[in-house]
């Protein structure tokens, strides 16, 4: 393999000069034929399970060749689907071995509507619910120095992997440890699959958050209101959900942040909404003003009465769903209401932090 990947990033850049005729030269066919044969060899992957291909481009040569590894359970092309892929350089000073997954659905589906940012974001949701050793795969973004659209929803849509520089390629058998490693992650993510089609699953990492919220929500509606004294918490311990460490918001918490409000919207009290068939109290929700991912961030407790604040369905909506000009004014409310709450409860932020977090 080494030897194999050596010569492609020799050759390619003279290769991309001549004419287009991928059939007609050793190079192409180094990129096509020989670098594939020799990974299925070296790997020993079954003809019925992989398909292993390479592409120098289609119609012209590509400015990133690829070789990839398809489980064929879950696609055959590089469109659509996860699959593993040795992508190269532009510049051909290296290569990427990368899990990614395929653009056009994404592509199709948020069509001017910017979206590499929902690739990246399934990207997050995926390497979040798997179990993936950084010490091994470091790399979660990846630069092709290129700048067609295939080359930039690579970049996009990379979900883990590692980078060889073409001055230090590792010798065969850490290329062959390193594939075997990713293709146990992409095992793990068939089995997350669970024979589900590709786009449904797309469409369940886009909206992952969003379902666990309302999980969430439903949770706080019937739990007891906890007591929580007005000093810093000790930060909650990380719970295992598919392989991935978390840190779990209590729903008994939330409640009792509600009941400190009365049930009332904490951007106006006159926004009233509905009686809950549960609570029999106007019916509102629980936001975490600083997000629980940043809990690394801070030596005490995010899940405290201080950062959660009682929102109205509208409001709610509002501070996820909203402009960035309205999101902002509302975390700006919201962030003079419980600074000093926070900082009872051990948490200090800036404005200007907060509003990073929430992209505004
Ligand atoms: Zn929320
Ligand atoms: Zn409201």
């Amino acid at each position: 393999m080494r030897q194999q990947f050596i010569e492609i990033l020799n050759s390619y850049n003279n290769l991309r000069t001549t004419p287009y005729q991928p059939t007609a030269s050793d190079e192409a066919k180094l990129l096509t034929n020989v670098a594939p044969t020799t990974i299925r060899a070296a790997l020993n992957l079954d003809k019925r399970k992989y398909k292993v291909q390479g592409s120098v481009g289609a119609g012209k040569w590509t400015d990133t060749p690829w070789i990839s590894v398809f489980d064929k359970e879950i696609t055959e092309s590089a469109q659509q689907g996860f699959y593993i892929v040795y992508l190269f350089r532009k510049d051909m000073r290296g290569v990427y071995l990368s899990l990614n997954q395929g653009t056009t659905y994404v592509a199709s589906k948020f069509k001017g509507l910017n979206p590499k940012k929902k690739m990246k974001q399934i990207a997050e949701n995926i390497r979040q619910s798997l179990d993936i050793d950084r010490t091994i795969f470091p790399n979660e973004s990846i630069d092709l120095k290129a700048s067609t659209t295939n080359a930039k929803n690579y970049t996009a849509a990379h979900i883990c992997g590692k980078y060889y520089d073409a001055l230090a390629l590792p010798d065969d058998e850490q290329l062959k440890v390193d594939l075997k490693n990713l293709l146990k992650i992409y095992e793990q993510l068939k089995i997350q699959m669970a024979g589900r089609g590709t786009e449904e699953m797309l469409d369940y990492y886009l909206q992952k958050e969003e379902i666990e919220d309302t999980q969430f929500q439903s949770d706080v509606q019937v739990a007891e209101p906890s007591n929580t004294p007005l000093v810093p918490q000790p930060v909650p311990p990380q719970v295992e959900s598919n392989g991935k460490q978390q840190w779990k918001r209590n729903a008994s918490i939330a409640k009792e942040a509600l009941r400190n409000e009365d049930y009332l919207c904490e951007v106006n009290n006159g926004h009233l909404s509905f009686t809950s068939a549960i609570t029999n109290k106007n019916f509102v929700e629980a936001h975490h003003l600083i997000p629980m991912k940043l809990q690394a961030l801070f030596s005490w407790s995010l899940d405290v009465p201080g950062n959660i604040v009682s929102l109205c369905p509208n409001c709610h909506r509002k501070i996820h769903h909203a402009s960035k000009s309205e999101r902002k004014e509302l975390i700006e409310v919201l962030y003079s209401k419980k600074i000093n709450r926070l900082k009872s409860f051990g948490i200090d932020i800036q404005l200007k932090d907060l509003l990073k977090a929430y992209a505004c």
